[in-house]
This record gives structure tokens, sequence and C-alpha cells, in this order.
């Protein structure tokens, strides 16, 4: 029986909830700042340049959200009157308040995606417009990886780019977790940055997440050609993104990409202890459990109760009817036994209610 009054907390809402370490913060302490507005922040600097070329780009712009990075990316690559193409369920097109459409006039199309999120190739070339007057100008294809935790095969990606750049279209990649995608893709090599930087080949920008699984408390990085950024620069400033002693933050993503990369392949160990403490298990299909995401599916009404009374017990999660658990830093094995108990406990109770398949997942943070 598991105690009410918990002493443990396990928070696997997403992995952006993670607390600055303290050797971070340590490090963000002793950085040397500058006004960043004006160029003069030796760390973001130096963040930016080390982005640059762990991405393979000309260039690289510290952001304060991964949003604001895919919508600078989004009006340097497009005008008004421009389309993208991006999934679904991407979310540079579902979660981030429709901002293109808002502040670019840039009209997204939508594709559908598969259960591992690629669009396919043939859909892709299918909403690519000819030139004419009744259609706006496709100017992009925007990708995200991972996908709810899904990498995606270079061959995919190979594919799709190519197809797109095959008609004139420029390629963004929405890597939020990039990193968690390069040591997922074994394909792309051993080393964690050699594997980023193949991943991002493929595209003329890609935007990365420092507040997700490497642990930074703020801040992304949009990477791509000396113009692109020149002109997302720009938009930054528009946007209101231009920070002063931005170092203070960027301290902290460098202190992340010398520390925190290679053990992104614990959270991704730990999502598997995760889900295979849950297979078998009586009211929950395990949907999809990739990197260091885990969907599960239970009955319909039960999501909501399994929720509470995970809280109840000190463990967090997200959804509705399918539940999301992420893995991250701040979690640890003991953590992640602890919350099996806690479902394996409601499960005992509510026996006999069938998963209810979802075809879609719940908000992605
Ligand atoms: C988190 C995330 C973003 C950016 O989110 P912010 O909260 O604005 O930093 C973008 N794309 C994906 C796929 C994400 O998971």
């Amino acid at each position: 029986m598991i105690q009410n009054k918990s002493p443990l907390k396990v928070d696997l809402r997403s992995d952006t909830v993670t607390q600055p370490t303290p050797a971070m913060r340590a490090a963000m302490l002793a950085a040397p700042v500058g006004d960043d507005v004006f160029g003069d922040d030796p760390s973001v600097q130096a963040l930016q340049a080390r982005m640059a070329d762990i991405t393979g780009k000309e260039a690289a712009l510290f952001m304060p959200s991964g949003t604001q990075s895919n919508l600078c990316a989004l009006l340097a690559h497009c005008e008004r009157g421009d389309e993208y193409i991006v999934g679904q369920l991407a979310h540079t097109y579902r979660y981030e308040g429709g901002g293109a459409a808002v502040l670019g006039s840039i009209q997204p199309q939508p594709l559908t995606q598969g259960a591992t999120g690629e669009m396919q190739l043939a859909d892709i070339e299918a909403a690519i417009k000819p030139d004419d007057p009744h259609f706006a100008r496709t100017r992009l294809l925007c990708l995200e990886n991972t996908w709810n935790g899904h990498p995606m095969t270079l061959a995919y990606l190979a594919q799709a780019t190519d197809r797109a750049r095959a008609h004139g279209l420029a390629t963004h990649l929405d890597g939020a977790r990039l990193f968690n995608a390069a040591v997922a893709t074994p394909e792309a090599g051993a080393d964690a940055c050699a594997a980023a930087r193949r991943i991002a080949s493929y595209f003329d920008s890609v935007s990365v997440c420092f507040s997700k699984g490497l642990g930074a408390p703020v801040g992304s990085a949009l990477c791509g050609s000396q113009a692109l950024i020149a002109r997302a620069l720009r938009w930054r400033k528009m946007l209101g993104g231009g920070m002063r002693q931005s170092g203070l933050l960027a301290a902290a993503a460098t202190y992340a990409l010398e520390h925190h990369l290679d053990r992104l392949a614990d959270d991704h160990a730990l999502a598997q202890r995760l889900a295979q403490g849950l297979a078998g298990l009586n009211g929950v299909t395990v949907r999809s459990a990739q990197t260091n995401i885990v969907f599960i599916d239970v009955a319909h009404g039960q999501g909501p109760a399994l929720l509470a009374h995970l809280a109840q017990h000190g463990v967090l999660a997200t959804g509705l009817i399918g539940l999301r658990f992420v893995t991250h830093l701040d979690v640890n094995e003991a953590g992640i036994d602890y919350a099996l108990a806690c479902i394996h406990e409601f499960f005992q109770a509510h026996a006999g209610a069938t998963p209810h398949a979802q075809a879609t997942g719940p908000a992605v943070y």
C-alpha cells in the first residue's frame, strides 16, 4: 500500500520542469555578460558560435523560447501571402497560437501525419501549389524531430527535404528535442553533436530548445545561414526578444551542452523502464515509448481519475484519454518505480476497463 502523504515528487508532465543544477547555477553566476542588443555579450556570442558549429550552419541566434525561435524562422523564410507545409499536429501549427498567421500573414498548409509523425511524400508533393495567382506561394516545408518523442529516420528526412528542394522550397526543422533525436538515431553517428549536425544537414534552418531535456532554465537557438539569421534578428527585435545581459541564460545553455548531452540516453532508458513496467498491465495500452516520452491509452473517463490519483501521490503527468509521461534529469529509477507502483495500485482498484485507442495525442509542451 502506498502512503498517501508521499515524500516523493515525480513530475513527469514535461522535460521543461527541470531545476538548474548547482553546477549550472554556478556557471550562470560566473558568466561574463554585456548588452546583447549591442552584440556585446561574450557568453551569448560563445553559445551562438557553438550552436552554429554543432548544427553545421553559418550562424545561430539565441532566443527566449522555442516558440519565438520557430516564429522568427517562419517569418525569415516566408513573406506575406506565402504558405508553409506543416504537420496537422506539429508544434508550429498547433501549439504556437497561430503566430505565423497572426503576425506574418503566412498561411499554413497542414497535412495529415502518420502514427510516428511523418507526412507522406506524395501528400507533400501534392500540396505544393503551382505558380498561379489563385494560390498562396508555397515557400517552406517544416518538419519536427523528435515528434511526440519519435525520432525520424535519416532516409525520411533526406527524401522529404529533397522533394521540397526540388520544388524550390526552403526547409525548417523544429528540433526542440534535436538532441534526443540525435542520441536515438544511431545511424547518424555515436557522437551526439555529430549526429545532431547530420540531422540538421538536411535543413536550411533548425530550432533547438535548451529548456527541454538539456535542463537549462530558458532559451532556444535558431541556426541557419548568415542571411537568414540576419532576417531573424530583425524579427526577434520586433517580437520583443532582444535581451540585454542574457549571457546569464546563455551560460546555462552552454553548461547544458557540455554536461547534459550524453545523459539524454539515461532519460530514454527511464522511459523504457516505465513502458516495460506497464506492459501487460490490465487497463493500459502503451501507445508509444520513444526517446523520453511515453504515451499510454486508458479507458474513456479513466484518464482524469488516474491523473488525480497520481497527483495525490505526488506523481504528475498530462493528458485526458491518452496520458503523457516525460522523463528528464530530475527523475531517476526510484521515481519511475514509484510512479509505476502508483499506476499499478490505481488499476488494481479499477480493473476491467478496456483502453480506448486514441488517434491524437494530448497537448505537447
Ligand atoms: C517545446 C517545444 C517548442 C517550443 O516551446 P517553448 O515552450 O516556446 O520553448 C517547439 N516545438 C516543440 C516540438 C516543442 O516540444
